[in-house]
């Protein structure tokens, strides 16, 4: 019987190559940056399995190209916002993403970014590279204080939980917004649930945002939201760019509306150079580095690749986000 084709879309780690070489005839696209939409759709039409990554927009188009050929689209990454699901579902194409293996380590980004702006880490750095540090001063570089704040945690999934925990460990007191009550988490680890977006924002002195990226996320922190909050508030971003709005986000920094914000995900992304955002001292930004630990992202390569493989093999898929595709043959 002939080999299943499949087609990544970037290097992998070797381990998860190893595993796809071994049942499918693959295909890397080797260069660094994301292939152009004609080579999804020629691919489309050739593969049955596709492994994506968060840039790559596996949209109606691409979809429609792979009718009755394509099976499974594993992403290299736990949001989705890529892939055009409905549309996947529609043709029987199964879709997976990498939960269970990746909220600690974004997690830590998340942390990292709480603490490198409420202590000025990056601002403090620069400077000393610059020769721009010369003296010990009583307000030199002071920030703000990380244990004794209110962390709001805004999305409690698997990352916001972990970012909750980091909290906790730091003597923080924890509320979150979700939109439905976690009784068991609040049980767990004393967490205080604010059905109210507003009131969340409005005690919070650290507020961390979780969210997928919907229709209904885009945009859920807007001018409005920002104003909100306490003038000596931090907002940090580690899910997807254009739930805060960026513009409305650098006014705020800007004008003392907040204090300062993290965001290792932008609108756009990457910022380019000279963008507003990057002008001013008390906005750390890095580029999107939510996963990447060594570990984990060999653990999401091995995952999407075991996702391929089971959906190929007509096997139950570790994670796959629109089951009743799985092995529905294409209309
Ligand atoms: P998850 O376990 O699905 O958690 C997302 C949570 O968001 C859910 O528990 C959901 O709770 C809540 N939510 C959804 N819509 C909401 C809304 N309108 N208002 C308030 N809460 C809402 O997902 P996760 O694994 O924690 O990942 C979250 C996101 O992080 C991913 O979708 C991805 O975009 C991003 N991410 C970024 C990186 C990075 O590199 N920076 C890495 C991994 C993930 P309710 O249903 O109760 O509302």
């Amino acid at each position: 019987m002939a080999r299943p084709k499949v087609f990544a879309t970037r290097v992998l780690p070797k381990e998860a190559e190893e595993m796809l070489r071994e049942a499918a005839d693959l295909e890397v696209w080797p260069d660094y940056f994301r292939p152009p939409k004609e080579v999804l759709l020629e691919k489309a039409r050739d593969c049955a399995g596709f492994l994506t990554t968060i840039e790559d927009p596996m949209d109606v188009e691409v979809m429609e190209a792979g009718r009755g050929v394509l099976r499974v689209v594993a992403n290299f990454a736990v949001g989705y916002n890529n892939i055009d699901v409905a549309a996947a579902s529609r043709l029987g194409i199964a879709v997976s993403n990498t939960p269970n293996v990746l909220e600690k380590t974004t997690a830590d980004l998340a942390f990292a970014l709480i603490m490198a702006t409420a202590r000025r880490v990056v601002d403090g750095d620069r400077d000393v590279r610059l020769g721009r540090w010369s003296n010990w001063h009583p307000l030199g570089y002071v920030g703000r204080d990380i244990h004794g704040a209110t962390l709001a945690i805004i999305g409690l999934g698997q990352i916001g939980l972990e970012v909750a925990k980091r909290g906790l460990g730091f003597d923080m007191k924890v509320t979150y917004h979700s939109r439905t009550r976690k009784p068991v988490e609040e049980a767990r680890h004393g967490l205080r649930w604010r059905p109210d977006l507003a009131a969340a924002l409005r005690e919070a002195d650290f507020v961390s945002i979780h969210t997928p990226l919907t229709p209904e996320t885009r945009h859920l922190m807007g001018r409005k939201e920002l104003a909100s909050m306490k003038p000596t508030a931090i907002l940090v971003n580690t899910s997807r760019g254009p739930v805060v709005d960026c513009e409305a986000l650098y006014e705020a920094v800007r004008d003392g509306v907040i204090w300062g914000a993290g965001l290792d995900v932008t609108e756009p992304e990457p910022l380019p150079p000279g963008h507003p955002l990057l002008t001013l001292p008390n906005v750390v930004v890095t580029p999107h580095v939510g996963s990447a630990s060594i570990q984990t992202r060999t653990a999401m390569a091995a995952l999407a690749a075991r996702n391929i493989l089971a959906c190929l093999r007509g096997e139950p898929m570790p994670s796959c986000v629109n089951g009743e595709a799985a092995g529905k043959p294409a209309p």
